[in-house]
């Protein structure tokens, strides 16, 4: 599904990204780990077309079609979800409302027509129900006065309901709580499919107790430096990440 080749990527003269290759199927969880600074925030804001970065070499394909001509809302159309570390504040746009757009225009951009209202509200009302969401919840503005935890439920619930083919999650678990590290996570397991495939990204091992990947890969100084399967989040866990440092 999402094939990584050689991938460098700058912002102005410094290259973050040195030459990164990754394989991601459908069905599959990766994980991408790594100390602060590694290039793990870029290489997600990359496969999501962010013009704020130059790719300088390589490819970055999605079902064998070449991303690197596509702007962001393109990419986001043909089913690429980067989650928020930081998400906006929209005041007087409900959530319910923020959906309906977002899914309309994902809709209108792929050539189908309007959902109709009614399958709307019953997508909604599945949805919600899936991930715990309160009816309450589903009216208030977008992001504003959310707390931590409310932040991640809603990006959770955006991707339900766009039902992305690549869901990245950078950082989703930072700052927030045990349950509501749980919540999100039971969320994204159920969203999980033979059909999608998700890339976590986290520097601790935390997360990946409640969301288990197929892969590991630790992310160094903008190379991939190794790969394995979950046992090796346990190791960095346990490590640490001076090793890596050390080995690299
Ligand atoms: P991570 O997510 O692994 O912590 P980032 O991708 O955020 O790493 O950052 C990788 C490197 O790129 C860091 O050295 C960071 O300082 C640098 N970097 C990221 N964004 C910018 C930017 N907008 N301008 C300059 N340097 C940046
Ligand atoms: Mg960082
Ligand atoms: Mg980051």
């Amino acid at each position: 599904m999402l094939s990584i080749k050689n991938l460098h990527a700058a912002i102005g003269d410094k290259e973050i990204l040195k030459g990164i290759n990754i394989e991601v199927k459908a069905g599959e969880v990766h994980a991408i780990m790594g100390p602060n600074g590694s290039g793990k925030s870029t290489l997600s804001a990359v496969i999501a077309g962010n013009e704020n970065y130059e790719v300088t070499d390589g490819e970055v394909f999605l079902d064998g079609e070449d991303l690197a001509d596509l702007a962001p809302e393109e990419r986001a159309h043909k089913g690429v979800f980067l989650s928020f570390q930081y998400p906006v504040e929209i005041p007087g746009v409900s959530v319910t409302n923020f959906m309906k757009t977002a899914i309309n225009e994902t809709r209108k951009a792929n050539g189908q027509e309007e959902m109709p209202a009614n399958e709307m509200l019953k997508v909604i009302r599945e949805k919600s129900e899936l991930l715990e969401i309160d009816r309450k919840f589903l009216s208030r503005s977008l992001n504003e006065g959310f707390s931590g935890g409310e932040k991640k439920r809603n990006e959770i619930f955006q991707m339900a309901m766009l039902e992305p083919k690549l869901a990245i999650l950078d950082e989703t678990d930072s700052g927030l709580d045990i349950d509501a590290l749980r919540i999100v996570a039971n969320g994204v397991n159920k969203l999980k499919s033979e059909k999608n495939a998700i890339i976590v990204i986290t520097h601790y091992q935390r997360l990946l107790d409640y969301i288990v990947p197929d892969f590991v890969h630790v992310l160094y100084n903008g190379r991939i430096v190794k790969s394995g399967g979950k046992e090796l989040a346990y190791e960095l866990e346990e490590k640490g990440y001076d090793w890596i440092k050390a080995e690299n």
